[in-house]
């Protein structure tokens, strides 16, 4: 019976020891699973703050640990900084007022010490006695400080208390503290990595915004330098390529176009001398035929008065117009009056010349001050261009006045160059009328003396080279001319004068000269002679002529002539010499009787001296004739015919 009494006690003691391991195993399964589910946490929680209640509730299924707290060391401040805090006297906030007293208390010499430290609350006064650290917070009856290490370096200090004096701390749960403490580390360090990557990430995101941007800006600022640098190369091509300024105007408005609204635009210039203002360019929905006015109180002089870009919406025009800046006209209709109205002057190195106006009705558009940078930038490259086209227009006028005046002159001097031309050839013809007067004969214009000695002054010389080519001159005196004068005056004795010159010429031959020396005597210069008879042939023919009397007024008078021939000869070196010796024959054929010619002989040249018959002697072997002119009295008819033979 003992022995089954011992058996089944045994068997009692055997069970419970089975039933206490069956327990601890299973304690030691759900540990080992907690664990697992903490490594895990560990290594996949965010944040530490939702790692530390995971421990709490894992401590307090196996260690008295409802007051649990976990420092951390801070290494730019030195300092133990709380990171986790619950406790059932002190509260579960963290409680900042202890926590710059950490670092001396017990935490502070576990933290000091590096090592795991357990106190009871009577080992706690000893040492506070020793001094070993200070007292901070309501004193626990169990304290365990277990030290948190990454990578060998303590980091934090985790801290299980208990305020229960039966509740104290085994071996093996301060094993689980310690344990616990590796898996904080493993989180802290990966949350640390984390936040650090993260942080990283921040940074560098942070920093790839802001580079971003910057290039963003960079290239919206290199848009805009293209946009205007574009605007300006068009602007450029205005000034060479438009041809007028009415294409200019055409282009800046395509150009203003492509930076702002500009449905409505106009372009204004200003006048300074007159204080006009005028709109050479003008396309506006309601009015694009503006009137040229005088300088007033509109926008647009606001803008030339400013020389500033100005931006006009209702508000601003309403304000303009109460502080009597402005003045606009009245009874317009609503729908007609600019909402928002840009203008910026066209200003140039000599000053602001007018401007350019965009406009726009019903709230179609607002201009904004970025259209106004634009614009006035646009505006003020745009001004010196036409500044240059209205200067070239300018010019052009001139240039065609000049060219109008020049045509004037022109036509003014060719008048007076005509009329100077007139006067030239009238005077030419005055000249060759003196000419011909000096080197003619008056009354039978017969080549005078003066024609015929320079002609015969031609032929001698002409002779001098050429002695073949014969000449011969005849020296004619007319017999009893003064006679016709005497008796039917000297009017008849001219106009016998002109008959006898008249009927001479047709003796003669186209290449011979006929001249009257003066009063009754007449010379005729004969060349290419091919033999001397032909000489005397003519003297024959004005003889025969001459035998016809002269009849006027029923008077008939009988002259003739008496002619002298000398020939060419080498020893001429003079004209003097050959009129001398023609007038000398001539002599001799009037001492001879007159009416009949002689030949020039040189015994004749004796007779320079004395001319008349009584003196004559050594003449004697020439031959002698003499007629005397005779007084015939002729009835009228008779008179007629013999004027109509003598002279045709
Ligand atoms: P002779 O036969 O000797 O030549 O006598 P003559 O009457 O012809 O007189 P002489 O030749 O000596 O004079 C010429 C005259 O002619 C002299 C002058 O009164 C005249 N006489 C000269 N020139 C003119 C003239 O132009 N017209 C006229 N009607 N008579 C003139
Ligand atoms: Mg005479």
């Amino acid at each position: 019976m003992e022995d089954s009494a011992t058996h089944i006690d045994k068997l009692e003691r055997k069970n419970a020891r089975l039933k206490s391991l069956l327990q601890k195993y299973k304690q030691s399964h759900h540990l080992q699973h907690a664990l697992l589910q903490l490594s895990e946490q560990a290594s996949t929680v965010a944040e530490l703050t939702l790692l530390y209640p995971a421990i709490h509730n894992i401590l307090q299924d196996y260690i008295p640990s409802r007051n649990f707290f976990v420092v951390l060391h801070n290494p730019v401040y030195d300092n133990l900084e709380l990171s986790y805090f619950a406790d059932e006297k002190d509260g579960l906030s963290v409680p900042l007022k202890y926590e710059q007293y950490f670092k001396e208390g017990l935490t502070g010499y576990v933290f000091k010490h590096g090592k795991t430290s357990y106190f009871t609350k009577q080992q706690t006064e000893q040492a506070l006695e020793q001094g070993l650290f200070k007292a901070f917070g309501t004193p626990a009856e169990h304290w365990v400080g277990v030290p948190v290490y990454r990578e060998q370096v303590i980091i934090g200090v985790m801290v299980a208390q208990s305020y229960d004096k039966n509740q104290g701390y085994s071996e093996q749960q301060i094993e689980l503290l310690e344990a616990m403490s590796l898996y904080l580390a493993t989180a802290i360090e990966r949350v640390k990595k984390r936040e650090l990557l993260e942080s990283e990430v921040k940074i560098r995101t942070r920093a790839l915004t802001q580079s971003n941007q910057a290039l963003n800006d960079e290239i919206q600022q290199r848009k805009n330098a293209l946009d205007r640098q574009q605007i300006l190369f068009k602007i450029s091509e205005l000034a060479t390529q438009s041809k007028n300024l009415d294409d200019v105007y055409q282009h800046v408005h395509n150009i203003i176009k492509t930076i702002t609204y500009a449905d409505n635009l106009y372009i204004a210039l200003y006048d300074e001398q007159s204080h006009w203002l005028s709109f050479p360019y003008c396309v506006d929905e309601f009015n694009d035929n503006a009137l040229p006015r005088p300088f007033a109180k509109g926008y647009s002089e606001l803008v030339l008065s400013t020389e500033k870009c100005q931006v006009i919406d209702s508000e601003r025009a309403k304000e303009l117009i109460k502080l009597g800046v402005v003045e606009r006209p009245v009874n317009v209709p609503p729908e007609r009056t600019a909402t928002s109205w840009l203008g910026a002057p066209l200003k140039t190195s000599q000053g602001v010349i007018g401007l350019i106006v965009c406009q726009a009705y019903n709230n179609k558009h607002e201009f904004s001050q970025d259209d106004c940078e634009l614009i006035t930038f646009v505006s003020h490259q745009i001004a010196n261009v036409i500044q240059t086209h209205l200067a070239n227009q300018e010019l052009k006028l001139s240039h065609q006045k000049l060219e109008h005046r020049v045509t004037e002159k022109t036509k003014e001097l060719r008048q007076a160059n005509m009329h100077l031309q007139m006067q030239i050839e009238e005077r030419k013809k005055i000249e060759q009328q003196l000419y011909h007067d000096a080197h003619h004969d008056s009354l039978t214009s017969l080549p005078n003396r003066s024609l015929f000695l320079t002609q015969l002054e031609k032929t001698l010389q002409h002779y001098q080279r050429y002695p073949e080519q014969q000449f011969a001159v005849l020296f004619i005196d007319l017999d009893k001319f003064k006679d016709i004068n005497d008796h039917l005056g000297h009017q008849a004795g001219d106009q016998f004068l002109i008959g006898v010159a008249e009927s001479f010429s047709h003796c003669i031959r186209e290449h011979d000269l006929l001249a009257r020396l003066g009063g009754d005597e007449f010379v005729v210069l004969l060349t290419h002679l091919t033999e001397q008879q032909q000489a005397q042939d003519v003297a024959k023919r004005i003889i025969e002529i001459m035998r016809k009397p002269f009849c006027m007024k029923g008077q008939c008078i009988q002259s003739g002539a008496s002619i002298g021939i000398t020939y060419s000869k080498p020893s001429y070196k003079h004209t003097d010499e050959i009129i001398r010796d023609a007038d000398a024959a001539m002599y001799y054929a009037k001492n001879a009787g007159r009416n009949r010619f002689e030949c020039f002989h040189p015994l004749l040249n004796a007779s320079n001296v004395q001319h008349d018959a009584d003196n004559m002697h050594h003449l004697d072997d020439l031959p002698m004739h003499f007629r005397s002119a005779e007084i015939i009295t002729l009835d009228e008819q008779t008179r007629a015919e013999s004027l109509l033979e003598a002279f045709g």
